[in-house]
């Protein structure tokens, strides 16, 4: 047996990374982590946590318009997006302060520099080798963009959260998660925002009725969508930019985000040469016990691009350490994997669309719309979208989706009944708490006609 100076390195102190490495580390394995930039990840530095705050920040933009219905006067309320960066930094660095102590804690040893395999099992970070028994890989996704003339002027999700300054006018390209976030969120604090989509609809792969409810709600917020349409190239001008849009059309904006999806981050480490196998777009081809081509190397999270979710990456990482450094072999799960998008109203979700679940047999579907009871004061237009899809034969809810407030709080419940295998008559059974809400999920009585 070769003598190695760790059991695990990982590559990457994102949630999946800290939460394997540290995790064996507890196990009492010599591990190490390697880091380029800061500990905590995307999730914690770039994505889920700074976006969450700055939506809770954007927020308080209808709460206090609602409140004037509830016999409120908020005269004078101001807003300094600079302060609210500020706060949000200050959260942030006290994160990585509390993502170093985790670690610390349980004897993983942080390698500060950009890593390189040079081998099954050595890392080469900065001009020092370290060797390991494992290798974990776990560095995560980077934004991509189409490469158009003009693409150099554009930011993404990265640099939307540090602005030094709110734009007035934005536009936002893409139609997926992020652009959805990101259009509410300066949307609420006074942008005026566009997004434009090469798609029909926003949030392809979600409930047909989710992607409209969604999409017409935020028309009714006064964000533009572009459907259908593509930009050519960008301009900068002498107060903004010029985007040459498909059709010969062009629009003058403040800003331009480009939110078209991400990409693994597995260029330049050396992967191919030492025989990782990946897929076109740079993810690294595992099994399901996330074990690449070369057997002392995994990889998880999104640099292997199954489903890019913090949670399923630390389902992962757990798997990981408990079948390699624990004797105790799991896999992760992937089934009814519940999930939100922060958009303004927010979605929750879990299980199959109504057009997932068709296509595998008869299925019946439940829908309600309606006011929620706190708008009918506040006079705010807002409504609630919930659905579930349910299979005919067995009874069994195959999916249930939410568009309107508090959605992936209730969501996240109704994930534990889909997992458990709920049938409707069981959320029938289940006596509602009132006044909510989310009692509307078990008191759904009326089928939808068939198609
Ligand atoms: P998504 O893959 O969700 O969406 C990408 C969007 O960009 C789609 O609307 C797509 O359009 C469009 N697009 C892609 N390529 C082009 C192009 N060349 N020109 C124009 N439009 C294009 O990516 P995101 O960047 O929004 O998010 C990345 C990942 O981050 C997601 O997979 C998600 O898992 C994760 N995430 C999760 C969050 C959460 O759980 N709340 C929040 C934020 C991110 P089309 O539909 O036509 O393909």
């Amino acid at each position: 047996m070769p003598n190695f100076d760790y059991d695990l390195i990982t590559i990457g102190a994102g949630s999946g990374g800290v939460r394997a490495t540290r995790m064996a580390g507890g196990y009492g394995a010599r591990v190490a982590i390697a880091e380029k930039s800061r500990v905590g990840g995307t999730c914690v530095l770039r994505g889920c946590v700074p976006k969450k705050l700055l939506i809770y920040g954007a927020h308080f933009a209808h709460d206090f318009e609602d409140a004037a219905g509830y016999g409120w006067t908020v005269d004078g309320a101001t807003f300094d997006w600079a302060a609210l960066v500020a706060a949000k930094n200050r959260e942030l660095d006290r994160l990585e302060e509390v993502y170093g102590n985790i670690l610390s804690n349980n004897s993983v040893e942080v390698l500060r520099g950009r890593a390189v395999l040079s081998d099954p099992h050595t890392v080469e970070i900065d001009g020092k080798s370290y060797s390991a028994e494992k290798i974990l890989l776990a560095c995560g996704g980077w934004p991509t963009m189409p490469q158009i003339p003009g693409i150099e002027h554009v930011i993404t999700s990265n640099e939307a959260l540090e602005l030094l300054k709110l734009p007035k006018r934005m536009v936002i390209v893409g139609g997926g998660y992020i652009a959805v976030e990101f259009a509410g969120i300066f949307n609420a604090l006074g942008s005026d925002v566009t997004i434009i989509i090469r798609a029909p609809e926003i949030l392809r792969g979600f409930d047909e009725d989710v992607r409209a409810t969604l999409s017409a709600e935020m028309e009714k917020k006064g964000i533009a969508i572009r459907r259908e349409t593509t930009v050519a190239s960008i301009e900068k001008t002498d107060v903004g930019y010029e985007l040459a849009l498909s059709g010969g059309e062009k629009l003058a904006t403040g800003l331009v985000m480009y939110a078209t999806g991400r990409a693994p981050n597995t260029a330049g480490m050396g992967l191919a040469e030492i025989g990782v196998k990946m897929n076109k777009k740079g993810a690294i081809a595992v099994d399901e016990w996330s074990r690449s081509s070369v057997p002392s190397v995994f990889a998880l999270g999104d640099c292997t691009d199954r489903v890019n979710l913090t949670p399923v990456a630390i389902a992962e990482g757990r798997a990981f350490t408990e079948t390699q450094f624990n004797n105790n072999p799991i896999q992760a799960a992937y089934d009814n994997i519940p999930s939100a998008v922060f958009s303004q109203p927010p979605i929750g979700t879990v299980g199959l669309t109504e057009e997932a679940a068709r296509a595998l047999g008869p299925i019946d579907v439940y829908i309600s719309r309606f006011k929620p009871m706190k708008h009918t004061l506040s006079g705010r237009d807002e409504t609630i979208m919930m659905k579930l899809v349910v299979d005919r034969g067995t009874d069994l809810v195959l999916g249930c989706h939410m568009v309107g407030v508090d959605a992936p709080e209730i969501v996240q419940g109704l994930g534990i009944a889909l997992k458990c295998g709920a049938t409707k008559a069981q959320f029938d059974a289940t006596v509602g708490i009132h006044p909510t809400a989310a009692e509307e999920f078990v008191t759904m009585r009326d089928k939808r006609p068939d198609p």
